[in-house]
């Protein structure tokens, strides 16, 4: 599943590695394309994490963290409200980490009260990176077209080959500014930091 990046993580994740944004650029840190929620052949291109993950390593999350809002919202999204379509099929052999999940009501109250408060945080932090792209008319979109053929019958591997389709459309050179705008963009703003995170983080731990 894709995993979208506000100004905000990138804040957090440098920080946190004593890095610079053009350091993780394209490596970690890319352009992907994200499916429009109201149109289902338009895809948005926005900041992401490059898939696989590549602060994976050892089979643990090298900035845990720091890691992502999004990140930090799985699977509480999920078991906040687990009798929501959709929730099944998360639950497999590999998600060890919620396939014993029992509903408790206590359980479920902090994981709503979780998934409220780190949710607040990405509207604020996404409203910002969505006005910095537009400043910079960096927001691109493209949209397939309806007649194409999809290959793969299974939904979920024809929305992979639809993704990786229009990652082929998403040119570099359109993005080469990108590093120096982050730059100043970080300067300029403040954001939540790991610390207050954590803290957060105590409604669920
Ligand atoms: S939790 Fe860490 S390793 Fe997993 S996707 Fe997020 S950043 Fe990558």
């Amino acid at each position: 599943m894709p995993i979208n990046l506000t100004l905000g993580d990138i804040y957090r994740i440098t920080s946190f590695l004593k890095t610079e944004f053009s350091k993780l650029f394209w490596n970690h840190i890319t352009i992907f394309p994200f499916p429009n929620p109201e149109y289902p052949l338009l895809y948005d291109f926005e900041l992401g994490l490059r898939l696989p993950c590549r602060f994976r390593k050892n089979q643990r999350c090298s900035i845990y963290k720091a890691r992502p809002l999004n990140c930090r919202l799985f699977p509480y999204w999920l078991l906040s409200n687990p009798n929501k379509d959709g929730y099944k099929e998360y639950i497999g052999p590999i998600r060890k980490c919620i396939k014993d999940y029992k509903e408790d009501s206590i359980n479920k109250k902090n994981y709503l009260e979780y998934k409220h408060k780190v949710g607040n945080i990405i509207l604020q932090e996404s409203s910002l990176t969505e006005h910095l792209f537009s400043k910079n008319n960096l927001k691109k979109s493209i949209s397939l077209p309806g007649d194409l053929p999809f290959p793969p019958s299974i939904p979920k591997q024809k929305e992979i080959w639809k993704i990786m389709l229009c990652s082929k459309k998403i040119n570099k050179v359109d993005y080469k500014e990108l590093p120096h705008i982050i730059a100043h963009a970080l300067k300029d703003n403040t954001f939540h930091t790991v610390e207050e995170l954590e803290i957060i983080d105590q409604i669920i731990t």
